[in-house]
């Protein structure tokens, strides 16, 4: 694997890989990877030449700097499962490298109603963050493909969003979410929960399987508070958000027509750590 840590050495890098025809397939990350990463740097060797990740933890996407400075970093180890995975680049940038100067730090993005519903409201300014850090990579690693996980489903759909207004010529490609084996999505925030919690935590996946399984046109609203009321007896103590909505909009959905396509969604804390979820229901 070869490591850039300068923006120019890697575009040099990328320039005579694209001017060989080859297909550059990009993995964005914060680091402290585990397997639902690698799941997607897999993805991208099954279909494309080159596959590069980034690790970069992004300040501009932190709306609470605690969380910013509890992020997990493991450095030795991030790199130790790349070169196992053959990941063929690693874009390691500090922030100056990424964000040269302010201007390039305020830029504001018109995401539409999408930026105003669950981790939009709870998470002010978030996914302005986001879009900054990716287009900036999405400037300097200049893929075919980009692969991201459907973990972080609002964020998939933000994204694309932003490769529509870049007009770029990339295929986003939207990954499964890896799971433990008791069905915790897995995350990099699970490290600083407790062996118990990330068992307890499983309710989250099967209050989804249950809702899955059992909705109707009449009884949405009736699961929803069910599961709402699972998590709070399994070790959650807040829940921002466990709802219902238009998978494609991510409108919020109380009263469902029985048609429409639906994903549940939910953020909520244990631990004094932040989980997110979610699941297309049909
Ligand atoms: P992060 O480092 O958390 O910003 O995540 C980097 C990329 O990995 C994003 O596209 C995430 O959606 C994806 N990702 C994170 N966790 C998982 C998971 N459990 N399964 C699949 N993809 C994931």
């Amino acid at each position: 694997m070869i490591l850039f840590k300068l923006a120019s050495q890697l575009q040099q890098f990328i320039q005579q890989q694209r001017a060989q025809s080859k297909i550059v397939g990009f993995v964005p990350t914060m680091g402290a990877l585990h397997q639902g990463h690698i799941s997607l740097i897999n993805k991208s060797k099954t279909q494309c030449d080159v596959t590069v990740c980034s690790i970069f933890v992004n300040p501009t996407q932190f709306n609470d700097a605690k969380d910013f400075e509890k992020y997990p970093v493991t450095i030795e180890q991030d790199i130790y499962m790349l070169e196992m995975a053959k990941c063929d680049v690693l874009f390691l940038p500090s922030v100056e490298e990424i964000y040269p100067n302010e201007i390039a730090k305020n830029k504001q993005y018109d995401l539409g109603f999408i930026e105003t519903v669950f981790e939009g409201a709870y998470r002010p300014g978030h996914f302005n963050g986001v879009c900054m850090v990716v287009e900036r990579l999405l400037h300097i690693v200049n893929p075919n493909q980009l692969f991201l996980g459907q973990k972080d489903y609002q964020q998939c759909i933000v994204i694309k969003r932003l490769v529509e207004l870049m007009k770029a010529e990339i295929e986003v490609v939207i990954c499964p979410t890896s799971r433990e084996e008791n069905g915790l999505a897995m995350s990099s925030r699970n490290k600083r929960l407790s062996d118990e919690m990330k068992d307890r935590a499983k309710i989250i996946y099967q209050s989804f399987n249950k809702i899955k399984k059992d909705i109707a046109a009449n009884n949405a609203a009736e699961l929803v508070i069910t599961a709402k009321e699972s998590l709070l007896q399994n070790g959650f103590d807040k829940i921002d958000y466990l709802s219902l909505a238009n998978a494609k909009t991510l409108a919020p959905i109380a009263l469902w027509d029985g048609n429409t396509q639906l994903v549940i969604l939910v953020a909520a804390f244990t631990e004094g750590v932040r989980l997110i979820d979610n699941m297309v229901l049909n």
